[in-house]
């Protein structure tokens, strides 16, 4: 009996879990650890953000849902791993701490014949000196942040109730950040909200962004036909910025955030700052952590993970020129060149490079995203994972026949603002395929290959559904996979 151990339970992990569980049944052992006893719904965090829904909403125990799927979960973080295994076993092994109330710090070395890394990313708010929830701004990254979040809105909101004026800043916290969707669809809730509770004309909203033009959404932006127009994310987004009164401020690396102001330096090299009253800012990201020793003992962290800390997978990590970038540098397996037995998934694996053009300032800071990793291919990526693994163990081969590469693969977002099925909205973007083709459509960025956007109440509906599909049903069905076969 193989035993596969996969850290983290996100979207990924959880995704990975169940496919497992699905392929091998009862013979060989499944292990789950992720220190937190709940899963988290993170798109919706959105709406936690804005008081629209509480944390358990977006939220559900683990523990039962592994229980009845027997697998093995254990309430812990990763902190070590040992490939090659130690002096007294060969075999891998990965070693954890409790986290759980009965077990709290205890560790124990955990042996795997197969492990998946899908931890996630740190939210490495210490980047920027007074950024996050516990320094001087909000975020919505848990569904805990969103929920402290919601309650400064709350009050944003009363005072401008009273009479008061106040500026909201929405945006990136650095200016590696990633996830500018989330962040644009949070500032669209806002917006909202604030119309909803009749005081929008007193509030002044900007989007303060490491993207060079709007529409960029780190992934060098898309070009789409709407109502029969080809149109471009720039001025889709531009034209939605205009009409909602959201004011952009772009190019922007946050470099500190005072209590009542965010200070910026711009790609032009200027710098500039903005009175807030209140600011949720998102926080770059990087890996969680783990460290990694050969069998004598030898720190190999630097072999196994990238600088950033995600783990090196199958991609050609070589330095290259912006024009060089080609689609084949993207992983297809997530496999480690150093252990096979070693998987890296969803925000854990190392990316090659960014998808969006590589942009600094004049004064050299990095002002440019970071490649998303969205909740539909961190799925399909741990679904690809598990039946591989599930193939060798079948066949004994030291590879799987199947492959998920970003450069392959397509992604809806859906940026939805309201929770309500009758006064929401959303601008709904697909795109196929991530990573565009940089060869075939050199420095022009992503083709017309396959991409659509569309404004309205559909999307916003398909959002919706999608967080009851989420929630509901992977609380009531714990077989229900999040991404299906
Ligand atoms: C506010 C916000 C809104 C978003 N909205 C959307 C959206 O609308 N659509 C979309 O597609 N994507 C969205 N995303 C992105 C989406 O959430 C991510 O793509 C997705 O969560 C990535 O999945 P993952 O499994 O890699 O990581 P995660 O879902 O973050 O899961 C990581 C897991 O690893 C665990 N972990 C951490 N450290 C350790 C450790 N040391 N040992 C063991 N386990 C560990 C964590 O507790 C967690 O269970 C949003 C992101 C944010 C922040």
């Amino acid at each position: 009996m193989a035993r596969i151990v996969i850290l983290g339970a996100g979207i990924s992990g959880h995704t990975a879990a169940l496919h497992l569980k699905r392929q091998l049944k009862n013979e060989h052992e499944v292990v789950v650890v992720s220190p937190n006893a709940d899963w988290n719904w993170i798109p919706s965090n959105i709406w936690v953000g804005v008081g629209k829904m509480t944390t358990s909403q977006v939220t559900f125990a683990l523990a039962p849902i592994y229980r009845r799927k027997r697998i093995d979960f254990r309430q812990a973080k990763a902190v070590t791993i040992w490939p090659e295994g130690d002096e007294t076993n060969p075999m891998g092994a990965v070693e954890i701490v409790y986290t759980d109330a009965k077990r709290q710090g205890q560790t124990e070395l955990l042996r795997y014949d197969f492990l998946i890394n899908a931890t996630g990313p740190k939210l490495n708010f210490e980047a920027t000196p007074g950024l996050g929830p516990d320094h001087n701004s909000w975020s919505v990254c848990t569904a805990e942040h969103a929920a402290k979040t919601s309650e400064a809105f709350a009050e944003i909101v009363a005072a401008l109730r009273r009479g008061e004026k106040k500026t909201l800043v929405v945006g990136m916290g650095h200016g590696s950040c990633t996830c500018e969707g989330a962040a644009f669809e949070y500032a669209f809730n806002v917006e909202h909200e604030l119309r909803q509770a009749g005081v929008r004309d007193k509030a002044e909203v900007v989007d303060l962004s490491n993207e060079y033009e709007l529409g960029d959404f780190g992934v060098d932006g898309m070009k789409f036909s709407q109502n029969g127009y080809l149109t471009n994310s720039k001025i889709w987004t531009e034209s939605l910025f205009r009409e909602r009164n959201v004011k952009a401020i772009l190019g922007a690396h946050v470099e500190r955030v005072d209590p009542d102001t965010v200070h910026y330096e711009q790609l032009d090299g200027s710098k500039g700052s903005i009175n807030y009253d209140f600011a949720m800012l998102l926080p770059p990201f990087r890996g969680v952590g783990l460290k990694a020793f050969d069998r004598s003992g030898q720190d190999i962290t630097e072999e196994v993970f990238a600088p950033n800390g995600f783990l090196r997978v199958d991609a050609d990590y070589s330095a290259k020129p912006y024009e060089d970038w080609s689609a084949a540098d993207w992983p297809k397996t997530y496999q480690s060149p150093l252990y096979d037995n070693l998987f890296g998934i969803g925000i854990a694996f190392a990316p090659p490079h960014p998808i969006s053009r590589p942009r600094t300032s004049v004064n050299g800071t990095v002002i440019s995203p970071a490649p998303p990793r969205t909740g539909m291919p961190s799925g399909v990526m741990g679904r690809v994972v598990a039946e591989n693994i599930a193939h060798r163990l079948r066949t004994s081969s030291t590879t799987g026949p199947k492959t998920a590469s970003m450069a392959t693969m397509g992604a809806a977002c859906i940026a939805s603002a309201g929770a309500n099925l009758r006064t929401g909205s959303a601008a709904a973007m697909t795109m196929f395929p991530i990573v565009p083709d940089y060869q075939k459509y050199p420095l022009t960025g992503r083709d017309t290959k396959s991409t659509t956007g569309e404004i309205g109440r559909s999307g916003h509906w398909t959002k919706l559904l999608l967080h009851y599909l989420f929630i509901y049903k992977a609380r009531a069905l714990p077989g229900w996979y999040l991404i299906p076969e």
